[in-house]
């Protein structure tokens, strides 16, 4: 949550000197003579990021999301307030969220009541009184309907998607704000906590810790706290028909695992090596980052992928122990540590991935350099369309192929081999310890690999990450 203050406030500036040269004269808000009298303009309506240009805003600083909805699986209809605690990173007369989700009552800034307008994902928002730079705000929007389900560039769906006992609840790169109001990029995390009240029988399962659990008059209201900072897109509260076990891992971090009860038999390998993977992770890449760990193992066919939303991955159908292991990876590489820009995805899914085939050498499976050299990945033909895409590029619809996962995991062996093991995993996990709960970029960690070698490795990032073809020598 710091670091995006740096871009806030380089944004900031940026904007000051447009909109000074334009209006400043004129301005009743304005005093040319007073530089430090308030200068306002609107935060802008979009972090800038090229594969998703409507999300994200500009002028302020989210800290905290406070949800608190009740849903109706029979009906689909949602009921929620929202308030959502933030700063203002400039002096702000107008600023934007990101919501596609249903009709909004009302929708107030510390307490005033606000018009507001709607234009695709951006909701447009005109506090007054205005805020002043570094001034705490408070936005509190109520609205009801059926939540929204989006579709990306490579055909999935994401946000709220209803299934036969509840919805499932994704938001990888986009789809929080079908269901919240959020500024809806990596690069500002905030903690989160998810008040849901759905009907007797059923169970609501978010990220963090459950706090309270309490049936009244039919209905079952579940209380989620994500007490460390969480991208948007990595929330979840989903909700169905759950077989819910607890317990801890041998060093001690709690462990929330629902299953929909059709998916507990093909899981059942998956969900006992939860606590041995967390355990071989901490090991290898430092300290697991949160307060807790779990998965939310669900029947969603029409998804048809897992995520690996904060601290509990969920999964759409069962879940193998390959696929256990990839999404507990990202708790580190992902989620404490997100992509900076969408494009970085290599980050996160090469990491999960090169993490995946440790866990399955450790298992006693195939090693890690059988996997590199096996016919998905350096095996393939140098003619393959597999080659044909930069890695640290691949564009919104090819960022969740496979080029990704395993030429981002392939990327990752060939710098073991580079730089030997000791400093390999001593970048792994400084990258892991430095970044943590925050965002990172690709440039950040060709440096961090460069300083922590003491070797020029220009050439060996580019033949991986910033050319077309299969690499033949690095
Ligand atoms: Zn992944």
């Amino acid at each position: 949550m710091t670091i995006p203050r740096l871009r806030g406030a380089a944004l900031a500036t940026v904007t000051l000197v447009a909109v000074g040269s334009m209006v400043a004269p004129g301005s009743a808000d304005a005093a040319p003579g007073d530089p430090a009298a308030p200068r306002y303009s609107a935060g802008a309506a979009s972090v800038g990021d090229p594969y998703f240009p409507d999300e994200g805003n500009g002028g302020y600083d989210v800290q905290h999301y406070d949800l608190n909805f009740s849903y109706d699986p029979a009906t689909r209809l949602m009921a929620a307030t929202a308030t959502i605690t933030a700063t203002a990173m400039h002096d702000l007369d107008q600023f934007n969220l990101d919501f596609r989700g249903p009709e909004i009552s009302s929708l107030t800034v510390d307490g005033h009541a606000h018009d507001f307008t709607r234009d695709g994902q951006e909701l447009v928002v005109t506090p007054r009184p205005k805020l002043k730079t570094g001034q705490a705000f408070t936005v509190v929007v109520r609205y009801a309907g059926v939540p929204g389900l989006i579709t990306d560039p490579d055909g999935s769906i994401e946000g709220w998607v209803p299934t036969d006992d509840g919805a499932f609840v994704v938001g990888e790169p986009q789809g929080t704000p079908a269901w919240l109001p959020a500024n809806d990029h990596p690069t500002d995390k905030a903690t989160f906590r998810f008040t849901a009240k759905v009907p007797e029988g059923l169970t609501a399962v978010g990220n963090g810790q459950l706090l309270s659990q309490q049936t009244r008059d039919g209905w079952t209201t579940f209380i989620w706290d994500s007490t460390e900072p969480m991208a948007s897109y990595l929330a979840t509260i989903t909700i169905g028909k759950f077989e819910v076990t607890e317990s801890t891992t041998p060093s001690g971090i709690p462990v929330y695992v629902a299953v929909d009860p059709r998916q507990v038999a093909g899981s059942a390998a998956a969900v006992a090596q939860i606590p041995r993977m967390i355990d071989f992770f901490s090991s290898t890449f430092g300290p697991y980052p949160f307060a807790s760990t779990g998965a939310i193992i669900d029947r969603a066919p029409d998804v048809g992928y897992a995520l690996e939303t904060q601290t509990k991955p969920v999964f759409s159908g069962s879940a193998s122990v390959g696929t256990m292991a990839h999404e507990l990876a990202h708790q580190w590489y992902g989620d404490s540590v997100s992509p900076e820009r969408w494009s970085d995805i290599w980050l996160n899914e090469g990491f999960a991935t090169y993490a995946q085939w440790m866990y399955t050498e450790y298992n006693g499976g195939a090693s890690v350099s059988q996997t590199f050299n096996s016919s998905s990945n350096y095996g393939r033909a140098p003619s393959s369309s597999f080659w044909q895409i930069v890695l640290a590029d691949p564009g919104p619809e090819d960022m969740f192929s496979n080029i990704p996962y395993n030429r981002g995991a392939m990327t990752l062996h060939a710098l073991r081999g580079k730089v030997g093991d000791d400093t390999f995993f001593r970048i792994l996990r400084e990258w892991a310890s430095s970044h943590r709960h925050s965002h990172a970029a690709t440039a950040d960690f060709i440096a961090l690999s460069e300083r922590a070698s003491g070797q020029d490795l220009k050439a060996f990032f580019d033949v991986w990450l910033f050319q077309k073809g299969k690499p033949t020598t690095w």
